[in-house]
């Protein structure tokens, strides 16, 4: 096999939460040009229309699947009904950036409540998707340099991806006597609909910028290389680990 084969995601069939927009949208749309047939997974069908017919102009299939992911049963009965899936990107997240002084059980629950509780069943869903059907698949959880490190006003947002790199380490444990592999993506801050109000804060920005080695806010594209590297035969002895795509953030 060429080393190009080993990225190949032909044949394959990958489940992207959180597809509509920002990082899922791009994972989704790399997918497919790496040879995968897609399943969106979002709130908002008109959002994930639109990425289907990014994905349909390539060529490839792209399915609807329109679910709030902290609906977990809803989840696991929509994912019940899906061709076998040998991909599953754990996407969907948010924040609510706030001083520890000011968070509230509100803003725990909203934020723990889809960076974690839903995070942790559908993984759990695909995992038992994948097992019943012998599928020696990947699962990619969407973590971030927030799972490694600290940072003001992010006491919510870090405990919630500590966590989902707890949960990925303990899943790999799980299921690697079944072939199947669980890694995470840690990405710095990246230019999307989730971060574009914090840098119309110039002080923000300056901050992101001081702690990113390499000098530059991400993008989506940052992303995708490593998203296909996991999905793919290529990382096939890879499991329990973390992707680190941070501009070098946690080095220092
Ligand atoms: P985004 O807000 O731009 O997009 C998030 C997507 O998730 C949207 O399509 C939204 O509709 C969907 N979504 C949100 N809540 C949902 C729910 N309950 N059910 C189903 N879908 C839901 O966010 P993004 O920046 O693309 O972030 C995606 C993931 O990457 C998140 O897990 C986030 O924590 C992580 N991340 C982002 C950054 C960044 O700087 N953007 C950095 C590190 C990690």
């Amino acid at each position: 096999m060429s080393v190009l084969d080993r990225f190949s995601l032909a044949g394959k069939r990958a489940l992207v939460t959180g597809a509509g927009r920002g990082i899922g949208r791009a994972i989704a749309i790399a997918f497919a040009e790496a040879g995968a047939d897609l399943v969106l997974c979002s709130r908002t069908e008109a959002d994930l229309e639109a990425v289907a017919a990014d994905i349909t102009a390539l060529g490839r299939k792209a399915e609807i699947m329109v679910c709030d992911v902290t609906d977990s049963a809803d989840f696991e009965a929509k994912a019940q009904d899906l061709p076998g899936i040998d991909i599953f990107c754990n996407n969907a997240g948010i924040n609510r950036p706030k001083p520890i002084f000011d968070v509230t059980p509100d803003d725990y629950d909203a934020v723990m409540g889809i960076n974690l509780r839903a995070a942790f069943f559908a993984a759990r869903t695909m995992s038992m998707h994948m097992r019943d059907r012998k599928i020696k698949g990947s699962i990619i959880n969407m973590s971030s340099q927030m799972g490694h490190t600290g940072a003001a006003n992010r006491t919510l947002y870090c405990a919630s991806k500590w966590g989902i790199e707890g949960l990925t380490k303990s899943l790999s444990i799980e299921l690697g006597k079944l072939g199947i592999r669980v890694n995470t993506i840690c990405p710095t801050f990246i230019e999307t609909p989730m971060t574009e109000p914090y840098f119309k804060d110039p002080n923000f920005k300056d901050y992101a910028l001081s702690k990113i080695q390499l000098g530059r806010i991400g993008q989506v594209d940052d992303l995708i290389g490593a998203a296909v590297y996991l999905a793919s035969e290529a990382s096939s002895l890879v499991t329990g680990s973390a992707v680190m795509i941070d501009g070098g953030w946690t080095a220092s």
